[in-house]
């Protein structure tokens, strides 16, 4: 059997059978990653032993008939996410050896469903990029069933799209915070990856709660995200904003996305052409934004209470600067620097103040066009994924990848990315994915017309 390949679904039906045990997937899981990773990198660091301990865990409740939907599955966990004991190092030369003495929310509520972690995934320095990667990477080359990433302005998404696999990012608050390394704390929101929409649905129900340790976790919501998967799509009215589809998006990559669109529309949605005009503000208030509170964020890396510390220094200001210069890399430094700036007083209004109320033009426009479609449908990414370091010299080049994800963690809404076909790129056939947005608590939708969609997909 091959194991690595199958989805949370298939493993739990076999799990439920008895024809494998948890400890048996974890061992193949290893096996795969071992032979894998290599040329992947999606792991940071694999933790073998803590995998078959919580692999025994899992064998031992289901022997005493307490499984549920994730019991013994194997998974990646993002490494910007506390796993109490094991490294969490947000890919930064800052945190390199740091050991957390607390597991996040997320930690427990997986451990706690008897999900099996098997090691951290490799990502952009303290999330700045396309950061989830590691994470869209291990599930697409098979090294977990699935995997867990954060989504500050696309980073769940974007790399789904890039890998072929499905990521949500959930509406803002009902997956709690705590023990999430922040970045940008009004955008930030853990969500799933992995093979099928279905899956994803029940990882986000396990994950998501009211957290009293989290400021911004909502008291009361309803975490029934499969219960439309598999009802039929009349009724539903699906927005396309005209403004996705225009200049800078590749043709190519457009053109699987109207597909797409009319795949929903024979699975019986409505789809009809809107427009959503303030996106046009999007990327440079959130870039704006992000910056101001990633440089807040970041002040406690300060090599006194984490991580690393420079040597040779002669007093408390160079402790900070020779700290913080050795220890953060450059795109971080950027960002504190920017943040910083943006903040000052004598910019504060025309920068930070304008950013929040273009941010709430976008809120607006975004709740205009829900009082006429249940959800909207758009690219992810303008193209399929570029190569490593290819733009890594040019900071705004790398930003516009963001254009189609950055609106949708402004509004603090859900949206998931699907995977809808691939387009030729280098020589190779590079994978593609389309985006639903909701409103707020729209998830069950969402994952109902993704359902449609890919079953309409297999059906072919
Ligand atoms: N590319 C965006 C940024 O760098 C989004 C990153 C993310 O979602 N973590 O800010």
């Amino acid at each position: 059997m091959e194991y690595s390949k199958m989805n949370i679904a298939e493993l739990t039906a076999l799990l439920e059978k008895r024809e494998v045990s948890a400890r048996e997937l974890a061992a193949d899981a290893l096996k795969t990653i071992a032979a894998k990773d290599g040329a992947v990198g999606a792991y940071l660091t694999v933790s073998e032993e803590e995998a078959y301990r919580q692999a025994d865990a899992a064998d031992k409740m289901r022997a005493e008939g307490c499984a549920g939907a994730l019991t013994g599955i194997p998974f990646a966990m993002k490494d910007n996410i506390c796993t109490k004991g094991v490294r969490t190092t947000c890919a930064s030369k800052m945190l390199e050896h740091w050991l957390p003495v607390y597991d996040a929310c997320v930690t427990e509520r997986l451990k706690a469903a008897g999900a099996v972690m098997l090691g951290k995934t490799n990502m952009d320095e303290f999330a700045m990029g396309s950061s989830s990667g590691g994470s869209a990477a291990a599930v697409a080359a098979d090294e977990c069933a699935f995997a867990i990433g954060s989504d500050t302005g696309g980073s769940i998404r974007q790399p789904a799209s890039f890998c072929g696999a499905v990521g949500m990012k959930p509406t803002y608050g009902t997956v709690s915070r705590y023990g999430l390394v922040a970045y940008a704390s009004s955008f930030d929101q853990i969500g799933p990856i992995t093979k099928t929409v279905a899956d994803n649905a029940k990882v986000l129900e396990a994950i998501s709660c009211h957290d009293r340790r989290d400021s911004t976790s909502l008291p009361e919501f309803d975490t029934a995200y499969s219960a439309l998967i598999g009802k039929d799509l009349s009724g539903m009215k699906i927005g396309l904003p005209k403004e996705y589809f225009g200049e800078g998006i590749r043709d190519d990559v457009a053109a699987l996305v109207k597909n797409a669109a009319d795949t929903l529309a024979k699975a019986g949605a409505q789809i009809e052409e809107c427009s959503l005009p303030a996106v046009r503000y999007a990327l440079p208030a959130y870039y704006v934004l992000c910056c101001a509170e990633a440089s807040s964020n970041l002040a406690r890396f300060d090599g006194i209470r984490y991580g690393f510390r420079a040597e040779g220094v002669e007093d408390l200001e160079s402790l900070y600067r020779k700290t913080r210069t050795q220890g953060f890399g450059k795109e971080v430094r950027r960002r504190i620097l920017l943040g910083n700036y943006v903040l000052s007083a004598g910019y504060y209004d025309a920068y930070y103040k304008k950013a929040q109320q273009a941010r709430t033009l976008l809120i607006r426009a975004f709740k205009e066009l829900f009082g006429r479609y249940d959800l909207l449908l758009t690219p992810v990414a303008p193209t399929p994924a570029y190569k490593i370091g290819e733009k890594s010299a040019d900071p705004m080049e790398m930003a516009l990848g963001d254009i189609c994800t950055v609106p949708v963690n402004l509004g603090g809404l859900p949206a998931i990315s699907v995977p809808c076909g691939r387009v030729a790129e280098n020589g190779a056939e590079l994978p593609v994915g389309f985006q639903l947005i909701g409103p707020a608590f729209s998830e069950a939708k969402i994952y109902q017309a993704a359902a449609a969609f890919e079953s309409s997909i297999a059906a072919r």
